[in-house]
């Protein structure tokens, strides 16, 4: 077993339009893998710090040197992630953060040149890689799925017309699937692109690939719902139901990393403690989490001093995932 599971990555981002009239302060600092945070009302409180994989600064412009381009996280994190599902492992990216703080940017970004995200670049990457292949002994197909899991119930994304929710069985071998999910066997990007809308979602999305050799590696990329939603304070009635299904996810997703943080690390913990079958997401992401596989967490961060809170909630959150 490999000494590390969870890739821990941090990605701060420009203010928005709305910060920037606000007048707006950055409360982050990047050194290297470092991310510190300094808290606006206790300026003179020592700035909390934290140490990632990657510290991702995107917060100023092309030109600054330290500045993590769509391209540079893709070529760390989507890179690695998809040469281990040539290996074979099951992999699995997800963005985590609050509403706005760059998760879809950072997972599909934007159509113009050097904006596109991890999926699209991994899905050109892994297509150029199997048209490249020369070894008559290997032949790959590549099947992708597209589901939302939203108050705990799952919907099909590449069948609208499926109603209603799908049931989520145990398979004896292969573990947790949805049945009747739909698989659109794809040759291209393009192909996929159609599929997949930027626009925001209710809830958490994954997109699945199967890549098939001679074995079944399965690459699932995550757009997580709202960090902030989470709380659901003040919520009634189906928001409060929304917020604490969504809650469920999200802290059943933290709980089942950091135990699986811990198995890897000193605190040798068992498998079988991990939480999986608490939340349909994590139950589903069975496979691409545990046992063979490799996972990357990357959250996204508002610099403002206005997100103070869910900015170090989401530090904290990224912290026990290492
Ligand atoms: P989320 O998915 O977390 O709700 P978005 O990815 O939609 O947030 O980001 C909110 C806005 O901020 C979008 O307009 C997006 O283009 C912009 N944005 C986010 N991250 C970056 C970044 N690293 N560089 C430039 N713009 C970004």
């Amino acid at each position: 077993m490999a000494s590390s599971s969870v890739k821990v990555a941090v990605r701060v981002r420009p203010f928005n339009s709305r910060e920037m009239n606000r007048g707006a302060k950055c409360v982050i600092q990047m050194q290297d893998k470092s991310t510190c945070i300094i808290n606006p009302k206790q300026p003179k409180e020592a700035p909390k710090n934290f140490t990632f994989d990657y510290s991702y600064w995107s917060h100023s412009s092309e030109e600054d040197p330290s500045f993590a381009s769509q391209r540079k996280v893709y070529q760390d994190i989507g890179e690695e992630m998809l040469l281990h599902a040539f290996e074979g492992y099951n992999v699995c990216i997800f963005a985590y953060g609050q509403t706005g703080a760059g998760k879809s940017y950072t997972m599909m970004g934007k159509q113009d040149p050097g904006q596109q995200g991890i999926i699209p670049q991994m899905c050109e990457d892994l297509f150029r890689q199997t048209a490249d292949n020369t070894d008559p002994d290997l032949s790959f197909s590549v099947e992708v799925s597209y589901m939302e899991i939203y108050c705990e119930r799952v919907r099909d994304l590449l069948n609208p017309k499926s109603r209603g929710a799908l049931r989520v069985r145990e398979h004896p071998i292969m573990g947790p699937y949805v049945e009747d999910l739909s698989k659109m066997a794809v040759t291209n990007y393009s192909d996929i692109a159609d599929l997949m809308d930027t626009g925001n979602k209710a809830s958490t999305c994954i997109y699945s690939g199967f890549l098939s050799s001679v074995q079944v590696s399965k690459i699932s990329l995550v757009d997580l719902a709202g960090s902030e939603r989470a709380d659901s304070s003040g919520a009634k009635g189906m928001r409060l139901k929304e917020g604490a299904n969504i809650n469920k996810s999200l802290t059943t997703l933290g709980k089942v990393i950091s135990a699986l943080a811990d198995m890897h690390g000193s605190k040798k913990r068992r498998s079988d403690f991990i939480p999986y079958r608490d939340s349909v997401l994590t139950w589903l992401l069975r496979e691409n989490l545990g046992g063979n596989s490799r996972t990357a967490m990357i959250a996204a961060l508002s610099p403002a001093d206005i997100n103070y809170e869910e900015i170090l909630s989401t530090l904290r959150y990224a912290d026990r995932a290492k």
